[in-house]
């Protein structure tokens, strides 16, 4: 099969053409020919070494997959041959360590970050996955939406839904709007009641982000700060919640846009950079630091529920062959993309 593989870190010439053995299924999996997949700023941070937790190179990159079950292992269950799948963030779980049998497989110990492991990821022609990985997709949801399902959207529905508790009525800051997560996070939070600020330094994505259900949106030149527009729009008292797609570039003015008892949810993290903070300045307002990775399968099959209704509108923006995927790379860490990127090795 045709495939695409990191063995060293580096530009996007580390992402090397290959011709790959068709994988075979072990009993616990299935394997799925691939119709699309996302290329996510993880991807980036594996193939440029800034990412290097649970990483074992050579991998082929891609984690964000959908396709056709066309092999199944003598124990895969759950599943047949020609249904429609979309995969979590993983390709392993044990399926029975206290994680995962909490509806937290997402910090399974022995999990397998799918991409970032091997030769097992969907910027491919075929992929072999633990049927536990993977959800069935309902009709009626394009497969390149499905793609996209468990980390552009799964993981704000983590974060808004089930570890941030968003109430309706409440005030939500999304930092680094116009991205994958952001476009899509403005979506879950007006769906979970809240009056959305959307952050971004892009005036050309404006419009898009109050398309996608911003009340406000919150405009400023890279660089400059943000923190006394969001007191303006919030009559000075600061936001309940942050969702931050974005991490330490924004720091300051996120914690200065936080109101009191706010939560932030952490999700994201662009660059290698750290912070310096005093707890202080935390807990004297009684602020909760919270985080966020990935999704449960609960949580992606929720998503594709919603995608079914049309409750949420996924935001792709290029499908690309699998052969062009360095010009996706590219446009993803110049954070020139509105919207997820899809490669598709058909
Ligand atoms: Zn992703
Ligand atoms: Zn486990």
């Amino acid at each position: 099969m045709k495939a695409v593989m990191v063995n060293q870190p580096g530009g996007v010439s580390a992402l090397v053409h290959v011709d790959l053995p068709d994988p075979e299924p072990q009993a616990h999996e299935v394997v799925l020919e691939v119709h699309s997949c996302g290329v996510c700023f993880h991807d980036v941070l594996t193939r440029n070494g800034t990412l290097k937790a649970g990483v074992r190179l050579p991998c082929v990159l891609g984690h964000e997959v959908a396709g056709t079950v066309v092999a199944l292992g003598s124990h895969a269950r759950g599943f047949k041959l020609g249904d429609r799948v979309a995969t979590t963030q993983r390709s392993y779980i044990c399926g029975h360590c206290r994680f995962c049998r909490s509806g937290f497989e997402p910090l399974c110990t022995e999990r397998v970050f799918l991409g970032d492991v091997g030769l097992v990821g969907g910027y491919a022609e075929y992929l072999a996955i633990s049927a536990d990985c993977i959800a069935q997709v309902p009709d009626g949801v394009d497969l390149d939406h499905a793609a996209v399902a468990a980390c552009a959207v799964g993981t704000v529905l983590n974060a808004i839904r089930d570890v941030g508790k968003v109430q309706m009525g409440e005030t939500v800051l999304v930092t680094g709007a116009g991205g994958g997560l952001g476009l899509h996070a403005i979506q879950v939070a007006r769906l979970a009641g809240a009056r959305v600020l959307a952050q971004t330094t892009s005036a050309d994505k404006v419009d898009l982000i109050r398309q996608m259900g911003a009340h406000e949106v919150v405009l400023h030149a890279r660089g400059e700060p943000f923190a006394p527009l969001v007191r303006e729009l919030t009559q000075g008292r600061g936001v309940d919640v942050i969702v931050d797609n974005v991490g330490t570039l924004l720091f300051d003015d996120m914690r200065k846009s936080l109101g009191i008892q706010g939560r932030w949810l952490m999700i994201g993290q662009l660059n290698g950079d750290f912070v310096p903070f005093n707890p202080a300045q935390f807990f004297l307002k009684n602020q909760s630091l919270l985080s966020v990775t990935s999704t449960s399968r609960r949580q992606l099959e929720d998503v594709l529920v919603l995608m079914q209704r049309g409750q949420v509108t996924p935001v792709i923006e290029r499908k690309l062959p699998l052969s062009e995927v360095a010009q996706a790379h590219l446009a993803v860490e110049a954070g020139h993309t509105t919207g997820r990127w899809l490669v598709s090795p058909r």
